[in-house]
């Protein structure tokens, strides 16, 4: 399988600094693929640190994905505990391993999410670490109250604030055809599903991140924003 990238990241519309971070930090193509995304929280220079240092560690050397984000969640709670300044930072991670024969292996913590767009039709691949997503799937709210509800930001889940963390793993197979998606909330807390599948199919990949940013921006842009584009080929 061929795979074709592109990432687009932006600060949105109202916060001061990006505090995620992505890899690769640029665009290419190639028979496999590393794709990490990372969207960092804490005070001060907390997040933009623990989302910078979490994909350090986790790109450092081939280790499966969860291996990866074991690391990361090593060295970012390492580096909260040296740092005063940096005490209580954490980030959320998901990591794809694209590999030649076409399977996608992920490992995940945290709300930044992965999308399959498959025939026109878009499916969320990776569950929420929420608060919210949990209330959600206990049936306690509907779906319209978890969009809206004031704490769906709160993370049950994230890399970095304890010494272990509990990490999603699942592999998914590819079809040429295929378009994934790795993005932060910024991007799925601004935009439906519906609009993310139109603009993730239209183009190509740098033209979809970066239309994607764009309706997130329009939308209000209240949070960072970032997508990681793959195009899957033969
Ligand atoms: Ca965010």
């Amino acid at each position: 399988m061929s795979y074709t990238w592109a990432v687009a990241t932006h600060v949105g519309r109202i916060r001061h600094e990006n505090q995620d971070s992505v890899h690769p930090a640029n665009g290419g193509a190639g028979d496999t693929l590393l794709a990490i995304v990372a969207d960092g929280m804490g005070g001060a220079a907390g997040g933009e640190v623990a989302s910078a240092t979490a994909i350090e560690a986790a790109t450092a050397e081939p280790m499966r994905p969860a291996e990866r984000v074991q690391a990361a969640n090593r060295a970012v709670h390492a580096l909260s505990q040296a740092k005063r300044e940096l005490a209580g930072m954490g980030t959320t991670m998901v990591v794809a391993d694209l590999d030649a024969e076409g399977t996608a292996h992920f490992a995940h913590v945290g709300d930044s999410r992965a999308y399959l767009l498959r025939d026109g039709r878009l499916t969320q691949l990776t569950n929420d670490h929420t608060v919210v997503a949990e209330w959600l799937a206990l049936g306690a709210i509907d779906e319209a109250t978890a969009k809206t509800h004031p704490r769906r930001g709160m993370l049950t889940r994230s890399v970095g604030v304890a010494p272990e963390v509990p990490i999603d793993e699942f592999d998914k197979g590819l079809e040429p055809g295929d378009r994934l998606l790795l993005c932060s909330d910024g991007l799925n807390g601004m935009i439906p599903d519906s609009l993310i599948a139109t603009l993730l199919g239209a183009g190509s990949p740098e033209e979809a991140a970066w239309s994607l940013v764009e309706a997130a921006n329009t939308a209000g842009g209240n949070d960072n924003i970032t997508t990681l584009v793959v195009a899957v080929d033969r």
